[in-house]
């Protein structure tokens, strides 16, 4: 059985059930063509991360307005968008173990498919199940660049790549060098020495390429804290930034080169709650909790009423101080969640709204598509 959206197109958004996860779709397409127009002027290829949204109608809008294609992080994830008409997709992690390399040279039949690799065996039996599947898959050699999780050290990764490009089956595309935490460092100048060190790392693997005969590989990264950095260093060629579409709590606390919040990109993602109770100290209740939000960045900001304050979360439920408004059961809160991607995770459905109307329902394509 599957259970039903929690509004139809048409409806105002008072009568939406909750909890509900509802995007203002004007802030959402503005996002979406303010980080375009950034790709654009800088003359880089704009891949968004489609783990933040899961939605494989947001991945056709990004790629109507011009985005190459978009990254996924998991073979399930990219299967799914596959089917709802992706055609161009870049797996930005390893795919480990022989069920899910059969599955990734299955896909590569139907779309343009690229996958990361950091270790030569895993690499090698990608080449081969490609061969056996007879669909080219391209290859991205991962360098560690400064985020403690996966990638070869960059004085490792040009035999990687040598190794790539000697197999069969495949195509050595380039290097993938991401940063993710990088991404959250409040302040401006530490973020863009983050980034510039993580350029050091893949020039080091650049310089060892061209001496292999091998120059000229595309590299690929990036997110929403550091776009502009990589975009701006004449070194990576394609941005795979996923947040900017929602701007969660968190990212609304990294700041510009002024030293103030960033203002390029608009929270268009909410979750609706309702009031469940008025409780005796004068706090309210509502129906979302940790089922309904994550909280792993940060308890989400209250966007209405104002002066409302999101004070804590249990499974089911979430604390509320009203403010001053007076809530009563029914009511809504709209809430800015902490962490977009894994609060995206949590739904079935999101509800698209304009001028405080539905416009539309879409299916979150790929929720838990985690394997
Ligand atoms: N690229 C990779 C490899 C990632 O893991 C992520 C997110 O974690 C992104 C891009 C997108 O980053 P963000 O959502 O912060 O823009
Ligand atoms: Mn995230």
């Amino acid at each position: 059985m599957s259970l039903p959206p929690p509004a139809r197109v048409g409806d105002p958004l008072e009568s939406v059930d909750t909890p509900a996860l509802v995007i203002d779709l004007e802030v959402l397409d503005r996002n979406i063509a303010a980080m375009q127009d950034i790709a654009d002027a800088r003359g880089v290829a704009l891949r968004p991360h489609a783990k933040s949204h899961k939605s494989a109608d947001i991945a056709r809008r990004q790629m109507a307005c011009g985005a190459v294609g978009i990254c996924c992080q998991k073979i399930s994830e990219a299967e799914l968008m596959a089917t709802g008409g992706v055609d161009d997709i870049l797996v930005t992690n390893q795919i480990v173990g022989a069920r899910k390399i059969g599955r990734l040279s299955r896909l590569a039949r139907h779309v343009r498919l690229g996958v990361c690799v950091d270790d030569t065996d895993n690499l090698a039996e990608i080449a081969a199940a490609a061969r056996h599947s007879g669909a080219e898959l391209d290859i991205y050699v991962e360098v560690e660049v400064g985020m403690g999780r996966c990638g070869v050290a960059p004085e490792k990764a040009g035999a990687l790549c040598r190794a790539a490009a000697a197999e069969e089956g495949v195509r050595f595309a380039g290097l993938q060098a991401y940063n993710g935490r990088a991404q959250h460092i409040r302040d401006h100048r530490e973020r863009g020495a983050a980034i510039a060190r993580a350029g050091e790392a893949v020039r080091v693997v650049l310089a060892d390429l061209e001496q292999a005969g091998l120059g000229g590989v595309r590299v690929t990264g990036a997110g929403t804290g550091s776009f502009e950095f990589e975009a701006g260093s004449g070194l990576w060629h394609e941005l795979q930034a996923g947040s900017y579409i929602f701007m969660d709590a968190d990212y609304a606390r990294n700041l510009g080169p002024e030293g103030t919040p960033e203002t390029t990109f608009g929270h268009s993602l909410f979750v609706l709650a309702g009031v469940l109770s008025t409780a005796p100290s004068g706090r309210v209740v509502v129906d979302a909790g940790l089922k309904a939000l994550a909280v792993d960045s940060g308890l989400p900001l209250v966007a209405g009423p104002e002066g409302a304050a999101y004070l804590g979360a249990s499974d089911e439920h979430g604390v509320v101080d009203p403010g001053g408004a007076a809530l009563r059961p029914g009511d809504h809160v709209r809430l800015i969640p902490g962490h977009c991607d894994p609060t995206v995770n949590l739904h079935d459905w999101i509800v698209g709204a304009r001028d405080g109307f539905v416009t539309d329902i879409w299916p979150v394509t790929a929720r838990g598509a985690v394997f």
